[in-house]
């Protein structure tokens, strides 16, 4: 159904003590678009991602993905459901090899469980080819293929990020959520982030919802921006709009 939001975020309130991290958030996701979520640092954009892949709970509101709540859905079922996440702190296994660590963000949207491959080893093994096979696209397509023997913590920095975005790319997610993927590259590494979001979006078809703090990155590939202060949604718009928004610059610039 075309008139269902990807996802739909409804009134999600967040309080760790007597700090309230996200107080009443509402917005949609529209399927094939790239959302951009922003935010002066502490806005709760980091806690709303972590809502969304149910890492933590909230006090109030509801999330649906395809029209279906998942608020009382576990972590482990998510990405399943098709949403996929990079972290700001990779969550990569460093001693790993590029490959591996690629093959395991495929094998977390396997539909065959461990326990039923257990018991067929030819399935093992079929079930690890598709995982060989899938893991070397992922490495074709950003580019990883020179690196796939070589331990992921031993590279770039710049290099480890697309590992990152490979592994949560290799599950085939519907969404995707990217948490600050240009912190830290360099100038030559953002311009291909840029291009690269762009072609997840426009040639494989998946939903981006990318928090980020560089600025013009974000302006250039969102198609609408949900803007965040002090836990509240403060505009949403295209970038034009959310650019020009009273609230959104006070908030950058620090005035009450
Ligand atoms: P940044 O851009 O700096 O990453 P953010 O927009 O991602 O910031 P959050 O990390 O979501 O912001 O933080 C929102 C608020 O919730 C902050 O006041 C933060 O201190 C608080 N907070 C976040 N996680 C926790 C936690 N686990 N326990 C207590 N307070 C937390």
């Amino acid at each position: 159904d075309t008139a269902v939001p990807l996802l739909s975020v409804r009134g999600v309130t967040v309080r760790f003590g007597g700090i309230v991290a996200l107080d009443g958030v509402s917005f949609d996701v529209e399927k094939g678009h790239v959302c951009g979520l922003i935010g002066p640092n502490g806005a709760g954009k980091t806690t709303l991602f972590n809502c969304l892949s149910r890492l933590y709970n909230y006090q109030a509101g509801d999330i649906q993905f395809e029209g279906r709540s998942i608020t009382n859905t576990p972590t482990h079922e998510i990405s399943q459901l098709g949403m996929g996440r990079t972290f700001q702190n990779l969550a990569m296994f460093r001693t790993l090899p590029v490959r591996d660590n690629i093959m395991i963000g495929a094998h977390s949207r396997s539909s065959a469980g461990f326990l039923a491959s257990a018991l067929r080893l030819p399935s093992v093994k079929a079930e690890e080819k598709r995982l060989r096979d899938r893991a070397d696209q992922i490495m074709e397509y950003l580019e990883l293929t020179p690196f796939a023997d070589r331990p992921a913590g031993d590279l770039p920095f710049g290099t480890q990020k697309r590992v990152e975005m490979g592994r949560a790319l290799a599950a085939d997610p519907k969404l995707l959520l990217l948490d600050e993927p240009a912190a830290g590259l360099n100038h030559e590494e953002l311009k291909d982030l840029g291009r690269l979001i762009l072609d997840v979006q426009n040639r494989l078809g998946i939903t981006v919802l990318l928090v980020e703090h560089h600025m013009s990155l974000v302006m250039s590939v969102s198609d609408h921006i949900v803007a965040l202060n002090f836990g509240k949604k403060i505009a949403e718009g295209t970038p034009e709009h959310i650019q020009q928004h009273p609230d959104v610059i006070a908030a950058y610039l620090g005035s009450p």
